[in-house]
């Protein structure tokens, strides 16, 4: 097995402000060319410390891939510490820095002195081209291990990464990777449920990802394990069944868009405590027009009534949170857009708003459609934003269930 790390380095990436998405960008990659990322290391611009990264590194892996700090300014200290571990010098390249001030002459200005350092090479190095920006990259091999330093700004590192330093990379066969996505089971419920699946595995390795009211299950196997996959892939199906509602990184909404489209059916949506969720995610999947009629955010009770046409007696015997008012909304809707399908959503959001009765995160959601409507009530927990997405979850599936029945 080639074990892989990677080094993301700039003190930038150690604030909120900015995020390492080059090793989520990379780990990607080297695992489609069967490369194993044992260790990530976020680190700050400093001297001493980047050293050490280097050291633990070349302890644990194979492949050391560093992205930052290759600029020209005082802080860009990847070189030099690769070169202090290494011992090893560095020459200036001549035909570097001449590509390095043509660039700038093609901007129309001079090279500041400071830009020399990115023409420094460490003994034994190749540099890869940067087509995107003035900093090229470094391949080095040593110690037995392969060394890759990259530029920071994703755009100079991905096409870099893909022409110049895969090809150089070891390769092995690729890992097969297989998702499935689930909503609206609890996570241990779903690792119960595939506890006889995963009791047996020997050569695929099993992860459970779980986000609220979302499970990812991820299958992991080497080529040479492949018939092991298949079947354990055919185990989860039989196990969850409807459960799934993708195979792979496909959206909820992009997978109730599919079923729409395929049954020719349209869906029109009421939501009051989502306020639009539902609807901007049901309008982001492209093509979405083919099956989308309209959607209302009837926020304030007068627009239920005036919009909805929902009983006024409903919502003072009952409140405008409650089963009965989420079924006219859905059976209204339904009616004055003319579709197939009426989706609605009342609930409580919070912080502010719940009683002993209906605490927040109570949500009532109605599906309507010519035959019958049924309400189902939810009760999610957390914030104001993760209690509106659950319940854009919970009416997605509850539409997905329907339209596989
Ligand atoms: P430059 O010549 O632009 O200075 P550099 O190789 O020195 O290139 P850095 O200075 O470390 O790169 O980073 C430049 C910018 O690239 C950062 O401000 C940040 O926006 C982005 N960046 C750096 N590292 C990462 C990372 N790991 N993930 C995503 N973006 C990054
Ligand atoms: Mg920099």
């Amino acid at each position: 097995m080639i074990r892989a790390e990677i080094i993301a380095i700039g003190s930038e990436l150690l604030t909120p402000f900015r995020t390492d998405t080059n090793s989520l960008y990379l780990t990607r990659s080297l695992e489609e060319n069967g490369i194993k990322v044992v260790a990530k290391t976020v680190i700050g611009d400093e001297i001493d410390h980047l050293v050490a990264a280097f050291a633990n590194a070349f302890e644990r892996a194979d492949v050391i891939i560093c992205s930052g700090g290759l600029g020209p300014t005082i802080d860009d200290l990847t070189r030099d510490a690769l070169c202090e571990f290494l011992n090893i010098p560095m020459h200036l390249d001549p035909e570097i820095l001449h590509q390095i001030e043509e660039r700038f002459k093609f901007f129309g200005r001079k090279m500041p002195e400071t830009n020399r350092k990115q023409a420094m090479v460490p003994e034994g190095a190749t540099s890869l081209p940067n087509h995107h920006g003035s900093a090229p990259g470094i391949y080095l091999e040593a110690r037995g291990k392969q060394i890759f330093l990259l530029p920071g700004p994703p755009n100079e590192l991905d096409p870099m990464w893909q022409q110049y330093a895969l090809p150089l990379l070891r390769k092995e066969r690729p890992y097969q990777r297989k998702i499935f996505r689930i909503a609206m089971l609890p996570e241990s419920q779903v690792d119960e449920m595939l506890k006889p699946v995963t009791d047996s595995l020997r050569e695929v390795q099993y992860t459970i990802l779980a986000a609220p009211t979302e499970i990812e299950v991820h299958l992991l196997a080497p080529e040479s394990s492949a018939d092991e996959l298949i079947s354990a892939c055919a185990e989860v199906r039989s196990i969850l069944g409807n459960w799934i509602y993708a195979e792979d990184l496909e959206s909820l909404e992009a997978a109730v868009g599919k079923l729409l489209k395929q049954l020719r059916r349209k869906v029109a949506i009421a939501e009051s405590c989502t306020g639009g969720l539902l609807a901007e995610r049901i309008t982001n999947v492209s093509g979405s027009s083919n099956y989308f009629e309209y959607g209302l955010v009837p926020y304030a009770n007068e627009a239920k009534i005036k919009l909805l046409n929902v009983p006024a007696e409903l919502m003072d015997a009952h409140g405008a949170v409650s089963e009965p008012v989420a079924r006219a909304m859905a059976e209204g809707i339904r009616k004055i857009a003319n579709a197939d399908y009426g989706l609605s959503i009342t609930g409580i959001a919070g912080p502010d708003g719940g009683s002993a009765e209906k605490p927040v995160g109570t949500v009532f959601i109605g599906l309507a459609d010519a035959e019958q409507t049924v309400v189902k009530e939810y009760h999610f927990l957390g914030t104001r934003q993760r209690i509106r997405f659950s319940s854009t979850q919970a009416a997605l599936n509850l539409l997905r269930m329907k339209l596989l029945a």
